[in-house]
């Protein structure tokens, strides 16, 4: 049977970013160092795949530090953990090393930093997300006001509204984000925030990636978790740019070919935390299937690399 000729937009950069390279070598170190078990504070990352590999090494991905014993490291993941966390630890003289993304790090050092100066926090975030608890959890309780949506910035009651900084989570859509800052602009006129919000490098980049692509489509497939934020936005910034297919799946299996029927040009991309197995198998099904031309469209190159906790470094 003659396959039908599709074209396969590859949006660059995707998948892996700097921040969850550098927590799944963390994690491979740790039990290179330490042997087996060695114990991760919730996933080290949003990955199915990545999180099973790692289990399959000696990894015991648990949810929180009292399920932990004493006498086994335990990681913490790369979204971060409120100060609380890494406390609770010490009392307990635990072995521990933090994953935390240094990119969410730094807005973690922006929170308190504003905080000291007297300044309380508004965090722009998803509510549960675990970046966003732990960045809240970097002050005391009450010191810093989620807002979600531009409805939220409406609803909050500061302090003083003249006293006021803002953060944000490094995984949301730029667009949504913006939004938002203009709203809270508009209502606190002297709010103070970061020159450009705390989105980080690897979420804009592969947001942008995702518009380039968008209007040459008929459908986008986003390889990533169901609870990954940047993957989920991906999704969104498909759909805003006028892609009405955009799916977000785990891996080849998930493909919904009778969705893509009659469709000659398909967008792939993958959230930060998906690896190129993941993408490299998606692409061979298709390769299966349709008589398959590969376009890669690059919008930027990402050269960023962050070291692993000097503790790990000799294992590097
Ligand atoms: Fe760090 Fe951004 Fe990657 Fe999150 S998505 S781990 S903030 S580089």
């Amino acid at each position: 049977m003659t396959k039908q000729p599709l074209t396969l937009y590859l949006a660059a950069p995707r998948g892996f970013c700097a921040g969850v390279d550098r927590a799944i070598k963390i994690v491979e170190l740790a039990i290179a160092k330490w042997g087996a078990p060695v114990y991760v504070r919730h996933e080290i990352v949003h990955n199915k795949y990545v999180v099973d590999t790692l289990r399959a090494q000696g990894a015991v991905f648990v949810e929180e530090l009292d399920e932990c014993p004493d006498d086994r490291p335990v990681i913490f993941s790369a979204h971060g953990v409120p100060k609380s966390v890494p406390r609770a630890a010490q009392a307990r003289k635990m072995t521990f090393v933090d994953a935390t993304c240094p990119l969410v790090s730094k807005v973690h050092i922006e929170a308190e930093r504003h905080s000291e100066n007297g300044l309380q926090m508004v965090m722009i975030g998803h509510t549960g997300h675990p970046e966003t608890v732990g960045t809240m959890g970097q002050l005391p309780d009450g010191e810093v006001l989620l807002v979600e949506t531009v409805a939220d910035v409406a609803k909050i009651e500061p302090r003083d509204p003249t006293r006021l900084a803002f953060i944000t989570q490094t995984t949301l859509s730029v667009d949504d984000t913006a939004d938002i800052v203009a709203a809270l602009h508009a209502r606190f006129p002297a709010i103070i925030g970061p020159h450009k919000e705390d989105i980080c490098y690897a979420t804009t980049n592969r947001q942008a990636a995702v518009k380039e692509i968008a209007g040459r489509i008929e459908a986008l497939l986003v390889i990533g978790a169901p609870n990954s934020s940047n993957s989920k936005r991906l999704v969104e910034v498909g759909r805003a740019q006028g892609c009405q297919y955009a799916q977000l799946i785990q891996r080849a299996a998930d493909i919904d070919w009778r969705a893509l029927e009659g469709a000659t040009a398909i967008g792939l991309t993958a959230g930060a935390s998906a690896p190129e197995i993941l993408i490299n198998e998606v692409i061979e099904a298709f390769e299966d299937r349709y008589d398959l031309t590969r376009e890669i469209v690059e919008t930027a190159i990402e050269n960023v690399e962050f070291k692993v906790p000097r503790v790990l470094r000799t294992q590097a």
